[in-house]
């Protein structure tokens, strides 16, 4: 079934690889014909990640970049509408010499060189592939098709690994194997046979288990792999190798292990279980409902980001959902009471988002913060409507507002972008916002340009501001380099006006036009600070983002 945690297996076999001295990449397909994630609502496909290059590809991504702490590019992901598109503009070009183009094999040769083309581009020892949906459906038969050639080509470097879920009834009755046979046979029926089981359940897997699955599904005890619940998904690669699955993985391969270091990251699963202290934080956003369940998916990255700061401060977040509607007077008559309910959080954060639905609950969400002094941390969206909730209320421009809900407001302190309006008007919506990494200069003295300058753990070494000399050799100032997605900026018309009033601008591009840090100093506020970019996408369990640590330490203060 799907959601049953293929995207963090992926990433925790490639994390103890890692471990074992390989360099590891790896590969998401995702089969929807959407040629990448960037035209999907979240709460379709969970949340839209930004890789440096600019590519909006799926949340598991993040999960990658998270475990393996390494930048991924878009040659490690593909979708079949991008695997389709290079095929027909291929054949367009008269690329295939005049041959018949067929979905097989055609299709699955694209995938394999696709894989081949990222394997030489990271220079990796070993790829993982996560092939996205389930076992037996329609939509992705042609990845498998592509994995059955590759293995066919070279039998000894290719590994399948089943992610199956063993149900269980109730407290008393046991877990049951039958689902996971029936995946097997599927797979079998695709020309397929997996060399490994990775058997997710709400508990540990019993000998018996092991057994049941191993006869029916023809594989050997040993390697059907353990993978109960966890209160934390960075548990995973330590529980994977109590199965012993990165020896597992390497004898299958004919590798030869290379040593084995997995120490930083079980310091990190410590912190995790030990962090006693709590902070609780609330997201305000729009993207949470399905039917009547609650998807956190949505903003995966921003609890992921929060989470790092916080065991790296050694406290536990307790994230709350927000519903910005419930803020909103056109949505709620008790927006007033509701707002006063933000005092018992620590901090808030209003993440990135679009369009107009529930808008002004956010404002006054911002402006709750504020006028209350409880740390605010906007990302992107929550920027641009800490700049809309400033303009309005401390400079005194009535109905202030973003040109993107409010295209004839008197004052677009938050405008579109003049490249961006063509392509609107065009409507070119797919890969044509302001995308990946763009570097921003910060401002000393600042809470941004301390919390880059104080961020000094093991690998963060990376993310450190990079000083840059004029020619004199005099400092000018800190560079950093932080992934976007949007079409609106501040309005360079406003920026006087802002600063005027007290608004700091601590971070702007290298030509001084777009703004892409907006901050209250210290003595105005503990904590007020919006970010055009999107911090979250940068964060890693063992590098948290300096801005995150920042916030959360502000959280803990109050
Ligand atoms: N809707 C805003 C824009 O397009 C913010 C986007 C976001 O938050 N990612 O500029």
């Amino acid at each position: 079934m799907s959601g049953v945690g293929k995207g963090v297996a992926v990433s925790s076999i490639g994390k103890i690889l890692q471990a074992r001295g390989f360099e590891v990449t790896a590969i998401k397909i995702d089969p929807y014909v959407n040629v990448d994630a960037g035209t999907m609502n979240p709460t379709e496909h969970g949340e839209v990640f930004v890789l440096d290059d600019g590519t909006e590809c799926d949340q598991d991504m993040g999960n990658y970049e998270r475990f393996l702490n390494r930048d991924l590019t878009g040659a490690n992901y593909m979708t079949t509408g991008s695997v389709y598109l290079s095929v027909i503009n291929r054949e367009r070009n008269l690329e295939y010499g005049g041959k018949c183009v067929e979905v097989v094999p055609h299709i699955p040769l694209e995938v394999i060189s696709r894989i081949d083309k990222a394997a030489a581009k990271t220079k990796a020892d070993i790829v993982t592939i996560e092939i996205g949906g389930t076992v037996g459906e329609y939509q992705n038969v042609l990845f498998l098709e592509a994995v059955r050639m590759l293995k066919l080509k070279k039998p000894n470097d290719v590994l399948l690994v089943l992610v199956s879920y063993l149900p269980i009834q109730s407290k008393d009755s046991e877990l049951k194997t039958k689902p996971t046979q029936y995946a097997v046979r599927t797979l079998n029926s695709a020309g397929l046979q997996p060399d490994i089981i990775i058997a997710r359940a709400a508990v540990a897997l019993d000998k018996k288990r092991k057994e049941k699955i191993a006869l029916n599904c023809n594989i050997h005890e040993n390697d059907v792999i353990s993978a109960p619940d966890v209160q934390s998904i960075y548990e995973v690669p330590v529980n994977f190798e109590k199965d012993k699955l990165s020896k597992i993985v390497l004898e299958k391969l004919g590798l030869k292990t290379r040593g084995k270091d997995l120490q930083e990251w079980k310091k990190l699963v410590g912190k995790i279980q030990s962090a006693r202290e709590t902070v609780k934080v609330g997201i305000v956003g729009k993207y949470f409902g399905t039917g009547d369940f609650i998807l956190a998916d949505s903003y995966i990255s921003v609890i992921e980001a929060i989470k790092h700061a916080s065991y790296f401060l050694k406290r536990k977040p307790f994230i709350t959902w927000l519903d910005s509607a419930d803020f909103d007077p056109k949505e709620n008559r008790r927006y007033k009471t509701n707002l006063k309910k933000l005092e018992g959080f620590d901090g808030i954060i209003v993440p990135g988002g679009f369009g107009s639905r529930a808008i002004e609950g956010k404002i006054n969400a911002v402006n709750f913060c504020r006028t209350h002094k409880i740390p605010y941390f906007g990302l992107c969206y929550g920027m641009q409507l800490a700049v809309v909730e400033f303009a309005r209320n401390v400079c005194g421009m009535k109905g202030a507002h973003t040109s993107e809900i409010q295209p004839q407001t008197p004052h677009p302190v938050i405008d579109i972008m003049p490249e961006q309006k063509k392509n609107l008007e065009a409507k070119h919506y797919g890969a044509t916002m302001r995308l990946g990494a763009y570097p921003a200069i910060l401002k000393p003295k600042t809470i941004a340009h301390t919390a880059y300058a104080n961020s000094r753990h093991s690998e963060g070494k990376a993310r450190r501001i990079s000083r840059r000399h004029s020619e004199s050799g005099r400092r000018i100032s800190s560079l950093i380099s932080e992934r976007h997605r949007h079409r609106y900026e501040v309005n360079p018309l406003y920026i006087q006006r802002l600063e005027k009033k007290g608004l700091v601008f601590s971070g702007f591009s290298r030509d001084r036009r777009l703004m892409e840090i907006a901050e209250l100093p210290r003595r105005a506020h503990p904590f007020f600070l919006g970010t055009q970019f999107h911090p979250e996408l940068k964060s890693r369990p063992l590098a948290p983002h300096p801005l995150f640590i920042e916030f959360i330490r502000a959280t803990i203060k109050k």
